[in-house]
């Protein structure tokens, strides 16, 4: 069994190096950020406001939400409806920032994403991965990068699924969900102690991969 904790901010390029580590190592990977989103989309199905703690904790207890492994990829159900690409717009990661901070919403998940580690070796990418979820991971990787080159990923990602957006829009928005994360009072997006810093700002991504791999490899040795 490995146990490996991928954290760090938006856009650095977690969801596609983890999902290529899982494929390479033939273990299971785990997107919490999904798990987030999921909330924040069941908040905006409720027409509620996502920093509501009170309300959001009262919803909580008309949601349920599945993970499976289907065909190798994660399918996240909401009340058994599986929540596809609408968890992945601009305004779903400002909704999920804002869930996140509210700690019924973490106590909420805390376990769907601990019992996955306990039964299969998993590589998970999050925010809190390192320091809350599995703080005794066998490896633990903050990948990060530039801001500006974050914000460049993730506006071509928008663009290849069709999503307008500016660089400027991007970057602000980028900015602002990342110093929200990183400094909310509750498992905030900071490096673990024990977490090896992958700065992959000058890498491309077989360069990020084959860094991470080496990672693993001093780790687990
Ligand atoms: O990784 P992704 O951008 O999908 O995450 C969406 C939001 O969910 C993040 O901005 C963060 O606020 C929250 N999140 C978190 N803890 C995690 C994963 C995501 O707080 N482990």
């Amino acid at each position: 069994m490995i146990r490996i904790a991928l954290d760090g901010p938006g856009g650095a390029g977690k969801s596609s190096l983890a999902k290529e580590l899982a494929k390479r190592l033939g273990i299971v990977y785990l997107d919490t950020g999904a798990l987030y989103r999921t909330v924040g989309l069941w908040a905006k199905m409720n027409d509620t406001d996502p920093k509501d703690a009170d309300k959001i904790g009262e919803l909580l207890g008309k949601l349920n939400i599945d993970v499976k492994i289907e065909n190798g990829a994660q399918v996240v159900y909401l009340n058994g409806e599986p929540v596809g690409d609408k968890i992945r717009t601009p305004e779903m990661s400002m909704y999920a920032s804002a869930v996140s901070a509210l700690p019924c919403v973490r106590e909420f998940l805390l376990e769907t994403q601990r019992s996955f580690a306990r039964t299969n070796s998993v590589i998970m990418d999050g925010r809190d991965i390192g320091t809350v979820i599995l703080p005794d991971a066998d490896v633990k990787i903050f990948l990060t990068a530039s801001e500006e080159v974050r914000a460049k990923r993730r506006l071509l990602e928008l663009q290849a699924k069709g999503i307008a957006a500016t660089f400027d829009e991007v970057l602000s928005d980028m900015h602002r969900r990342d110093t929200a994360d990183a400094s909310r009072d509750i498992a905030p997006a900071v490096a673990a102690a024990d977490a090896v810093i992958l700065d992959n700002s000058d890498l491309d991504t077989e360069g990020t991969i084959e860094a991470a791999l080496k990672i693993i490899e001093d780790a687990v040795k």
